[in-house]
């Protein structure tokens, strides 16, 4: 779990503000839920036997001896809200979130065990043009964050319940054959999650898969006719994609579309944003059939893509645009002219020296205040109803401005 220092903040608030925008400009709402859940709805809804419940989960008892997990994705919680609130009778909903998530895992680069995910979620729509929507919405933020150039989307189909229960059989019948031949992981998966055997990172099991079924001979005709009809639509916005039929989720809820952006820029943790289809999970968890699907965008992962392409504008950690020098006893009128200014300029930032100091010293802090002018008030500046204007990063000459000019030769400066 890492802290975030104020030069980091900086980043942070970039991307979020770049991503919020452009889910406000898609018309998404924000939903906002509680930070832990009943450890039941995330066993019910995730699955019993993957990651994330089996070993990731940070579940405790509280005082009352309930059983409470730290929210380690969205997606369940968002349908807990929705369905308590009633938001998913008869309308549709397309909605986002924003904040930490938790997983038990062993911290590396681009993994840790508090991290952020941004999250979509649409509801009640079940055709692939809401699919097509999201990944266009999900490609926008990569490309208006810079970092189109280094992903690739990945997309699947991984069918229908039944015709996943028949992959299921058909790939566990194949490779219980060479079961000696599975990595550990792979050889427990057998008998409890088989489809997550095609995620495996090893190379020894990738190489057994080459000759196992495939998912898609085994597709129902409508996840087919959803695949295809995506892909039509992706094809006519010109959002690139690779069909890659290994992928699967590593949540149970999935169904039909499935999809990551995935970068080679960022070692094993290539995965910045996973999603798809999950039609079943409302009513799993007790609400009335809603065709659903949404998408997850780790938050850290995407942080250190763009720092890695050097994608993160400059300037950003310039946090001021005015620092206030005051010398002498003058502290009224410059916390005055200070909140006079911020009234009147809006988009102005402006530190007002606090602390004292006398005239060197509170330069030298506006030199490093990243502050572009130094406004200079002292006593004589005030009997004479003017301010100094000392440029910090140009080669200008000091200026002397009378009171009643200043605000508007600030407006013309940031
Ligand atoms: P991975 O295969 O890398 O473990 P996942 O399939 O578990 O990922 P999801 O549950 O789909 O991931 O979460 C969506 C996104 O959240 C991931 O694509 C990734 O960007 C991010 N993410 C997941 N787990 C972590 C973590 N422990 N630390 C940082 N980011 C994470
Ligand atoms: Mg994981």
């Amino acid at each position: 779990m890492n802290d975030l220092l104020p030069g980091d903040s900086a980043i942070w608030q970039y991307v979020e503000n770049t991503i919020k925008s452009i889910l406000q400009r898609y018309a998404y709402q924000e939903i906002r839920f509680p930070i832990m859940e009943s450890t039941d709805l995330f066993k019910r809804s995730i699955g019993e036997v993957t990651d994330i419940v089996e070993k990731e989960m940070y579940t405790f008892e509280d005082r009352n001896g309930d059983s409470l997990t730290l929210r380690p994705e969205g997606t369940a919680c968002c349908v807990r809200a929705c369905e308590e609130h009633g938001l998913l009778y008869n309308q549709t909903q397309r909605l986002w979130y924003m904040g930490p998530m938790f997983r038990h895992e062993r911290p590396q680069k681009g993994r840790y065990r508090q991290f952020h995910q941004v999250g979509v979620e649409a509801f009640g729509m079940e055709g692939p043009d809401i699919d097509a929507e999201i990944l266009l919405l999900s490609a926008r933020i990569l490309r208006e964050l810079g970092a189109a150039d280094f992903v690739t989307l990945q997309i699947n189909s991984i069918g229908d319940a039944a015709s996943r229960n028949s992959y299921k059989a058909a790939l566990v019948a194949h490779l219980e054959a060479h079961k000696d031949q599975l990595d550990e992981d792979s050889q427990r998966r057998l008998t409890t999650n088989p489809m997550r055997i095609l995620d495996s990172k090893e190379a020894s099991t990738q190489a057994l898969l080459n000759n196992a079924p495939v998912l898609w001979d085994y597709l129902d005709e409508a996840s087919r006719a959803h695949f295809e009809q995506l892909k039509i639509l992706l094809d006519a916005a010109g959002i690139k994609y690779e069909v890659n039929q290994r992928l699967v989720r590593g949540l149970d809820y999935y169904g039909k579309t499935a999809f990551e952006w995935v970068t080679d820029k960022l070692g094993a943790q290539s995965t910045v944003c996973g999603g798809g289809r999950y039609d079943g999970l409302v009513e799993q968890l007790g609400g009335r059939a809603t065709p659903a699907v949404g998408f997850g965008m780790g938050l850290e992962r995407l942080v250190l893509l763009l720092q890695e392409v050097q994608a993160i504008p400059e300037g950003i950690n310039q946090i001021a645009d005015i620092y206030l020098v005051a010398v002498g006893d003058v502290q009224k009128e410059a916390l005055h002219l200070a909140e006079l200014l911020r009234n009147e300029i809006p988009n102005l930032r402006l530190i007002n020296n606090c602390g004292g100091g006398n005239f060197k010293n509170q330069l030298k802090k506006a030199d490093k205040s990243t502050a572009k002018v130094a406004l200079i008030l002292g006593e004589d500046e005030v009997q004479k109803s003017v301010v100094a204007v000392k440029f910090l990063r140009e080669d200008q000459p000091q200026q002397i401005i009378a009171s009643s000019e200043i605000i508007k030769f600030l407006k013309n400066l940031v």
